[in-house]
């Protein structure tokens, strides 16, 4: 199964790189995959998923949860300030923090509730037009911002472009949160997890490379 063979890959990048196993983190990325793919890697014994859409994980998670216990679910697609309630409701973290009216959203939910998901600012590092994340020069402004507001960062994400070596994202990325004095890094897909591993990711996200070609994107 691939995902035994993810697994196996992702331990064997961690132990290559000198990390302790426990260090990295795989998002098991289940986004538009069929339910019984998903029961699949669930019934292995993963509890650890990624999903793209507010609307899909609420119609999708708790019941897998009722059926299998307690599961951690990460929101790592863009969150519209509007969803952010149920996203709150919903997500153990959220990897698309990328503006102040979010945050500012994202508190008072907290606030309310005495709890907050943890939180990843995303980070445009190819700085692409048509891509979510605060671009790399605003990022120490605005992890100061998010910070002012009581809301902690545990760290950041990056989705490096498509068709450019990933790896100098992921350095970028890791002294951006060094210099932030962020732990958290959440970077390498499919493609490049192990690249990213090897650059210190704590949080991996794949999802075909374990249930295979989605359908729709
Ligand atoms: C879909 C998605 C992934 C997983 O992509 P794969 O290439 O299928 O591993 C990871 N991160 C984000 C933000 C995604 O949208």
């Amino acid at each position: 199964m691939s995902y035994t063979d993810i697994t196996r890959r992702c331990l064997e990048a961690s132990l290559r790189a000198g990390r302790s196993p426990g260090s990295v983190h795989l998002i098991a990325v289940s986004k538009v995959q069929p339910d019984a793919r998903v029961r699949d890697v669930l019934a292995a014994g993963h509890r650890l998923f990624g999903e793209n859409y507010v609307q899909e994980a609420q119609a999708k998670w708790p019941a897998f949860r009722a059926e299998f216990g307690p599961v951690s679910v990460h929101l790592i697609g863009p969150l519209q300030t509007n969803k952010a309630k149920a996203a709150v409701e919903l997500f153990d973290a959220i990897h698309s923090l990328d503006r102040p009216a979010l945050a500012e959203k994202l508190a008072r939910l907290a606030q309310a509730r005495g709890a907050c998901p943890q939180l990843f600012v995303q980070v445009n590092t190819g700085e692409e037009p048509q891509k979510a994340g605060v671009l790399p020069a605003d990022l120490d402004a605005f992890v100061a911002t998010v910070r002012a507001m009581d809301l902690p960062v545990h760290g950041l994400m990056c989705i490096p472009p498509e068709g450019e070596a990933s790896t100098p994202h992921f350095v970028q990325l890791a002294e951006m949160a060094a210099r932030n004095g962020l732990t958290g890094l959440s970077m390498g897909m499919s493609g490049d997890f192990e690249a990213a591993i090897a650059q210190g990711a704590t949080h991996v996200r794949v999802g075909s490379a374990i249930f295979g070609a989605r359908s729709v994107q």
